[in-house]
């Protein structure tokens, strides 16, 4: 397509532009504050303290867990969560839904090496888990479970509060990953929770920091942990990134993120529906996080999709970013694990927006989405055509 590039912003569940307030706290705490949180002099008593002010701000924003210890990302507080929690309490199993983020499923695979079992959990067509198969699965034992709070494929929210009185009951603990919720839907849910999975790259702050909210559990870090944070993770910590995280998460009050979210959602799938009307919307439609945009487009392969709107300047994306560089042929396993076809599955894509969506990306992006589904089925019924009147004159050959 020869025009200008749109250069629309369409994947804010993979990462979000940088807020400029974490921008400038980070500049400022790299100057003022430089010091090693651990050392006994004043430098380092300065960067204690914005240290502990980061933790005690995304304590209150987050409003549940009594702890909170911050890791190197969400893919590392899903593997303290859930090993940690088995480890401190010896469990041997392992209990994941079907849709979990890959960085569980990498939790798990470790799991294993310590000699723990993995079970699954299924989910309903909607992606919601399946509470009488988690009470079947979990068989009154304990066991170390995770669940996210909402899918970062399909937006669906898991009725967290319904599972954590199951596992409790069992005399399990409970790992949720709350990366796409957090600062986007109140976490009220997720009281119960053990452990919380959190990442400031999906809220505006930087890439590379986050946190895992820690209830009254024990846990014990696989890695073998350290000195710094409550003997949890070794390291020195990264206090600008600890101050961006917490500076970012000022904006994330889910009252007024949620309405505004929902609303440029909402436009952008009137926007693409108008164009695209046989689009079919996948994840739960009332119970879900606002900012995800996911569906299955009839006859048009998501990776083919998503390539074709980069090519033009809109980036989307199939689900998962961690998924999107390892593409299989089997589409999304999310979709499957809702009871998709193969081929339904491999329709998917993901688009989300952020606080920095505009209603004009939103119309722009919705016409340029149609035109490029468009010309994508003809692409394939004009070759189909092609090769149809080819079959029927290579049939009247053989006939004459
Ligand atoms: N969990 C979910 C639901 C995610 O969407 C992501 C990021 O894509 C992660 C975990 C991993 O986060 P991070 O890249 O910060 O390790």
């Amino acid at each position: 397509m020869s025009r200008l590039r749109a250069e629309i912003y369409l994947d804010y569940a993979a990462t979000s532009p940088m807020l400029s307030q974490a921008q400038e706290t980070m500049r400022a705490v790299e100057a003022e504050a430089f010091g090693n949180p651990s050392s006994e002099h004043w430098a380092g008593a300065a960067a204690r303290d914005v240290l502990e002010g980061a933790r005690a701000a995304l304590l209150a924003r987050a409003g549940i867990g009594e702890r909170l210890v911050f890791t190197s990302g969400a893919t590392e507080s899903n593997l303290l969560g859930l090993l940690g929690t088995a480890l401190a309490a010896g469990h041997e199993r392992l209990i994941v839904s079907a849709i979990e983020h890959p960085s569980v499923s990498a939790a798990t695979r470790l799991g294993g090496r310590f000699g723990m079992r993995t079970e699954v959990v299924g989910v309903d067509s909607d992606g919601r888990i399946r509470l009488d198969e988690l009470a079947r699965v979990l068989r009154g034992r304990p066991a170390s479970v995770a669940l996210m709070h909402a899918s970062n494929e399909v937006g669906t929210l898991q009725p967290i509060a319904a599972a954590a009185e199951l596992v409790h009951r069992a005399g399990g603990t409970l790992h949720v990953d709350a990366v796409q919720s957090f600062c986007k839907v109140g976490l009220d849910e997720l009281a119960e929770a053990d452990t919380v999975a959190l990442a400031a790259h999906k809220i505006g702050g930087p890439r590379g920091i986050g946190a895992l909210l820690v209830g009254d559990v024990r846990l014990e870090s696989p890695l073998g942990g350290g000195t710094q944070e409550g003997g949890l993770r070794h390291g020195t910590e990264n206090v600008a990134a600890a101050a961006g995280f917490a500076s970012a998460a000022v904006d994330g009050d889910p009252a007024v993120v949620a309405p505004a979210l929902t609303e440029r959602a909402d436009h952008l799938r009137d926007e693409i529906a108008r164009e695209v009307p046989d689009i079919r919307w996948t994840g739960d439609p009332e119970r879900r996080a606002p900012h995800i945009v996911s569906a299955i487009v009839p006859g048009v392969a998501g990776e083919v999709l998503v390539a074709s709107l980069d090519a033009i300047g809109i980036a989307a994306s199939v689900g998962s970013a961690c998924r999107a560089r390892n593409v299989d042929a089997e589409g999304s396993g999310v979709l499957a694990a809702m009871g998709a076809t193969r081929s339904e599955s491999l329709c998917a894509v993901r688009f989300s927006v952020g606080m920095g969506t505009t209603p004009g990306e939103v119309e722009r992006a919705g016409a340029l989405i149609g035109e490029v589904v468009h010309r994508l089925r003809e692409m394939v019924l004009s070759g189909w055509q092609a090769d149809a009147a080819a079959g029927m004159t290579r049939e009247k050959e053989v006939a004459a």
